[in-house]
């Protein structure tokens, strides 16, 4: 028996060997890999950071621009309240070490020229209290109860700073109450759902400008403003009922299900091309250029070839280019007579025969 435990080991002893590397690499030791470990997490909160505060900067003017528009407000004071709680394990160190710890809610973010940061507030401030009821934090670490807030009341803040209480009282600005977040998915999407606008890590990433970034969350706040996500979950239950009627009827009980599919993707197309032109205002009423609107469906052409000339549930890249850019002239033209800004209800229609316009676009 211990002859041939022996002879294992050898054996196996002998694969290791023979398995592991035959070069040796640089050798790294704890204290330089904690190090650079260190390093790498400030940069990752720092990357991590400029994202939110990039997508809330441009949320707050889009919001404000565009209320009279939202069917819901809020009263908006341009900040983001958080605890440590709200960012994954690795970043905390540095969330602490930039803002603070504690279980009160610190600003991690103030809009430039807000509300919030006019009345001297500043990044850090724990905010304790607002109109003396006690701010709840939700399960992703960011205050929830802003929801409740009434339209255009005045806000009594109580916060503190370096561990003194303060007060001050904030006028708030009417905004769109929808929530913004930015998602971790590298691929280039954003999308909206019935009370949030996900921008992705990999549409940050492809879109460096602001005016191109706001023209993205303009076309996601525009499916908020005109009800598609209601209207399409409205068709889908119109679609199932439909087909499971129909299903029933012919001896097919999987029909309810591919009548829901089809209904939600009905007129799917044209909320796409309403959004496109009704975001393309919203995008222009909070004082972004929108003149690169064309050339970004351009760049999205490259970027996915298959949607310049096919598209199920979407237009066509080349569609969205040209009818933005005509969008754009009417927006311009409207600018110049002095006329308000206010999307008109019917958009202009784009077909096959206008591609030749993307060039002459270009070229003027
Ligand atoms: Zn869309």
């Amino acid at each position: 028996m211990r002859f041939l435990i022996a002879v294992l080991v050898l054996i196996v002893g002998g694969l290791v060997v023979s398995c592991g590397p035959t070069h040796q690499a640089p050798v790294v030791s704890e204290a330089e890999e904690a190090a650079e470990a260190a390093y790498q997490e400030r940069r990752a909160f720092q990357r991590w950071h400029g994202q939110h505060v990039r997508v809330f900067n441009i949320w707050d003017r889009l919001a404000a621009a565009n209320a009279e528009f939202c069917p819901e407000k809020i009263p908006a004071v341009g900040w983001w309240v958080s605890t440590p709680g709200g960012v994954s394990e690795t970043l905390r160190g540095e969330y602490v070490r930039k803002f603070g710890g504690g279980d009160i809610p610190r600003i991690t973010y103030l809009h430039a020229g807000g509300v919030a940061e006019k009345a001297g507030m500043r990044a850090g401030d724990q905010v304790v209290s607002v109109n003396g009821v006690v701010l709840a934090i939700g399960w992703n670490g960011q205050m929830s109860n802003w929801r409740t807030w009434k339209e255009t009341s005045p806000l009594k803040v109580e916060y503190l700073r370096g561990g003194k209480r303060r007060l001050v009282n904030l006028t708030p600005v009417e905004a769109c109450k929808f929530n913004v977040v930015v998602g971790p998915e590298t691929t280039v999407n954003a999308t909206a759902s019935i009370d949030t606008i996900s921008v992705s890590v990999g549409m940050l990433d492809f879109l460096t400008s602001d005016d191109d970034l706001a023209l993205v969350i303009g076309h996601e706040l525009a499916h908020h403003t005109e009800g598609h996500i209601a209207k399409k979950m409205q068709n889908q239950v119109v679609g199932a009922v439909f087909g499971a009627v129909i299903g029933a009827a012919i001896g097919l009980p999987g029909l309810g299900y591919s009548g829901g599919t089809i209904g939600a993707m009905a007129f799917s197309k044209e909320f796409e091309s309403e959004s496109d032109y009704v975001g393309l205002y919203y995008t222009a009423r909070a004082g972004y250029r929108i003149d690169g609107a064309s050339e970004l469906w351009r760049r999205m052409g490259e970027l996915d070839p298959n949607s310049i000339n096919f598209g199920s549930t979407h237009p066509t890249s080349a569609k969205r280019s040209v009818a933005l850019s005509r969008a754009v002239r009417e927006i311009e033209r409207r600018r110049e007579a002095g006329e308000p800004l206010v999307p008109k209800r019917r958009h202009p229609v784009v077909e096959k025969a206008d591609k030749g316009d993307s060039f002459e676009d270009r070229m003027n």
